[in-house]
C-alpha cells in the first residue's frame, strides 16, 4: 500500500513537471530573430514558430507569393481572415492617430533603401512623388477584398509583430500554457506571470547602448512594443536616417524621442502606436498619451529623459542612472 502510495506520488511529480517543463523555441520571420520560452508542451512552442512563418508568408512585401505582393502588385484582391483583420484596424488606428501611422507608407519606405537594403537619400523630387501614393484613405475594404488606388501600396512592418502576439494568446491557451515570455522580435508577449508567481520582468533597451537595458517593467498578461531609432538605419554624410518615416514630410523621422515603448493587453495597438506616437515626437505623443487611457508608454529622448505614464511608476525599475524620470 506504500509502496503503491509512492508510485502515485512519484507520477504526479513526474506529470506535473512535465506539464511544466520549460521550453524555449527560437525562429526567424518577418525580418527579425523571434524567441519563445513557456512552461509546457512542446507542440505549442512549434505552433508559435508555423504561425509566425505564416503571418510572414502573407503579410511580406518582398515574397512575390505574399498576399500583400499581389494586393500591391494587382490593386485588388480577396485576403485571408488575418490580412483583412489586420488592414481593418490598422486604417481605424491610422486615423485615431490622425496619419501618423499610415499603412500605405511602402513607396516612400522602398526610396530610400529600407525594403532591398541598398540605402540611399532620394533627392526631394522622388521623396514627393512617392508621397501622392502615401494615403491610407486609398485603401478600400469590400467584404473580404481590399482595392487599393492612386498607386497605393500596403506595408504592415509597423504592426504586424503585434498581430503575431495577439494571436499568440489563443495557441498557448489551446495547449494551456500559463506562463511564457515570448519575443517577437522587440514586441513582447508577457504571459501570466514567473512559474514562481512572480511577475515577469520586460527590459527597455538602451538607444544609445541597445544590447543593454536602462530598465525593466514587471507585469503579468501584458504586450510591450518598442520602436527605437537603433532598430534599422543608415547613416550618410554624418546624418542618421531611421526606418520610422512621417508619412506628412516623407523622411525618417528625426525628433526629440529615441524610443517609444507601449505598454496594453492588445498587440496591435501597442505595435502601432509604439511607430505612430514616435512619429509625433514628445509633445504630440505626451498629448496623445493623456487623451488616451487604453494603454501605458515609455518614452525615452535623446537627452536621455524618460516619460512614464502614471499607471507605471510602480513597475518600471530604472537600471541606468544616467537617465532621468520624468513624471508627468
Ligand atoms: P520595428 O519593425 O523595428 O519593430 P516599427 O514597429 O516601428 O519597428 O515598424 C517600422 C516599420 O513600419 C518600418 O520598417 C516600415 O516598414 C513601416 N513604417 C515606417 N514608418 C511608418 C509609419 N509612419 N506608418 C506605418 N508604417 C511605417
Ligand atoms: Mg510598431
Amino acid at each position: 500500500m506504500r509502496k503503491l502510495l509512492l508510485i502515485v506520488i512519484a507520477s504526479v511529480i513526474l506529470l506535473t513537471s512535465c506539464a511544466a517543463d520549460k521550453q524555449s523555441v527560437s525562429t526567424e520571420a518577418m525580418d527579425t530573430f523571434m524567441k519563445f520560452e513557456y512552461y509546457g508542451d512542446e507542440k505549442a512552442g512549434d505552433e508559435l514558430a508555423d504561425m509566425v512563418k505564416s503571418l510572414d508568408k502573407a503579410l511580406s512585401v518582398t515574397d512575390k507569393n505574399s498576399e500583400i505582393f499581389r494586393l500591391n502588385s494587382d490593386g485588388s484582391t480577396p485576403l485571408s481572415k488575418d490580412s483583412l483583420r489586420l488592414i481593418k484596424r490598422s486604417l481605424e488606428l491610422s486615423e485615431k492617430l490622425g496619419g501618423a501611422l499610415d499603412i500605405t507608407i511602402l513607396p516612400v519606405v522602398e526610396k530610400w533603401g529600407f525594403i532591398n537594403q541598398n540605402y540611399r537619400v532620394p533627392p526631394k523630387s522622388e521623396i514627393d512623388e512617392a508621397l501622392k501614393k502615401v494615403n491610407y484613405n486609398n485603401v478600400s475594404v469590400y467584404n473580404s477584398s481590399v482595392t487599393l488606388k492612386n498607386g497605393a501600396k500596403i506595408d504592415l512592418g509597423a504592426v504586424a509583430k503585434g498581430y503575431a502576439a495577439d494571436k499568440s494568446k489563443q495557441i498557448l491557451r489551446e495547449h494551456r500554457v500559463s506562463s511564457a515570455i515570448l519575443n517577437f522580435g522587440g514586441t513582447i508577449a508577457a504571459v501570466g506571470s514567473k512559474p514562481d508567481n512572480s511577475p515577469w520582468r520586460v527590459g527597455i533597451a538602451d538607444p544609445e547602448n541597445p544590447s543593454g537595458y536602462l530598465g525593466f517593467i514587471s507585469c503579468r498578461d501584458k504586450i510591450i512594443a518598442t520602436s527605437g531609432g537603433y532598430e534599422r538605419y543608415f547613416d550618410n554624410d554624418g546624418r542618421r536616417y531611421i526606418h520610422i518615416i512621417d508619412p506628412k514630410s516623407g523622411y525618417p523621422v528625426d525628433n526629440d524621442i529615441a524610443s517609444v515603448s507601449v505598454i496594453s493587453d492588445d498587440g496591435v495597438l501597442c505595435d502601432a502606436l509604439s511607430t505612430a506616437l514616435f512619429v509625433k515626437g514628445l509633445s504630440g505623443a505626451l498629448r496623445y498619451c493623456t487623451e488616451n487611457d487604453d494603454f501605458d508608454c515609455v518614452i525615452v529622448t535623446k537627452d536621455k529623459k524618460i516619460y512614464i505614464s502614471d499607471s507605471l511608476a510602480d513597475s518600471f525599475t530604472l537600471s541606468d542612472d544616467s537617465y532621468k524620470i520624468i513624471k508627468e
